[in-house]
């Protein structure tokens, strides 16, 4: 535990993860806000950019076929078709936004009405468990996404192997999740804001101590950036490079597998 306050991760079953999703889909984007001041937006722009949905490659002329794995809200989703429509002149690139839970889909589904995907085929939603992705075609997808969700998944390895089934070869898998803060200084004040304020400001805003405190520890949980590229390519991707990128002194990190 940390500065004393009890573990509610180790005692949260599996189910209650579902629980803690719909108890904070409403209220979920302010609390994005308040917890990471803002910056999550940044990373969001940045993964986004980094990825360059709708270029030249791969899955042109007939545009990429994403897949949103955790897409909850479509935060990542909207912002992708924005850059394949905006950046790249492609009207083609479409997105299925994929959650296992329900109420965060149609807080999604809400929210596309406000852009300009709403109802069109460049726009669907999937209700399904990242782990077992059974409705999705082997070989059909061009770039998989996830967002703050692969920590959530119970068994992360059948996740990635999944996600490599439905990707074409030459597919690209993008996850943009918390990761371990590489600055020793930094990290002593990374630590008390997460432990300390974070189920402060959920019992706070959202009335729900436990939910935020449950989304602090499975940060704490989540394997560091070396760990989580070698279980990426234990699943048989090839990471490019470094494999990852670290963002705000890897507070979060970007990693990358292509499909051989
Ligand atoms: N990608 C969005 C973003 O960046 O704002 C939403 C991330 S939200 C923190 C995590 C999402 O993961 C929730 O919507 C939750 O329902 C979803 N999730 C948790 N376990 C899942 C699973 N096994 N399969 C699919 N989605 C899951």
């Amino acid at each position: 535990t940390h500065f004393g306050y009890e573990t509610i991760a180790e005692s949260l079953k599996e189910s209650k993860v579902g629980a803690v999703f719909s108890s904070v889909a409403s209220s979920y984007d302010t609390m994005n806000d308040f917890m990471s001041l803002g910056i999550h937006r940044l990373w969001k722009d940045h993964f986004v950019r980094s990825i360059n949905p709708g270029s030249a490659s791969p899955g042109s002329p007939e545009g990429w076929n994403i897949l949103d794995i955790a897409g909850g809200t479509g935060d990542i989703a909207f912002r992708m078709l924005d850059h394949a429509t905006n950046i790249n002149g492609d009207h083609r690139t479409r997105v299925t936004i994929s959650d296992i839970n329900a109420d965060m889909l149609r807080e999604g589904k809400k929210r596309s009405l406000d852009t300009p995907y709403a109802n069109s085929d460049r726009l669907s939603f999937l209700q399904a468990n990242a782990e077992k992705l059974d409705m999705v075609e082997s070989n059909s997808i061009d770039l998989y996404t996830v967002a703050f969700g692969i920590r959530n998944f119970t068994d992360k390895a059948a996740a990635l192997r999944e996600a490599y089934r439905v990707l074409k070869p030459g597919g690209v898998f993008a996850c943009l999740e918390f990761s371990k803060v590489n600055n020793p200084v930094f990290n002593e004040v990374y630590q008390r804001w997460s432990f300390g304020a974070i189920p402060l400001i959920g019992h706070l805003v959202a009335g729900d101590r436990d939910s935020y405190q449950y989304l602090v520890e499975s940060i704490d949980r989540f394997p560091s950036q070396e760990e989580w590229k070698g279980m990426i390519q234990e699943a048989g991707f090839m990471t490019p490079g470094k494999g990852y990128e670290d963002l705000t002194f890897g507070i979060a990190a970007i990693h990358k597998g292509v499909k051989p």
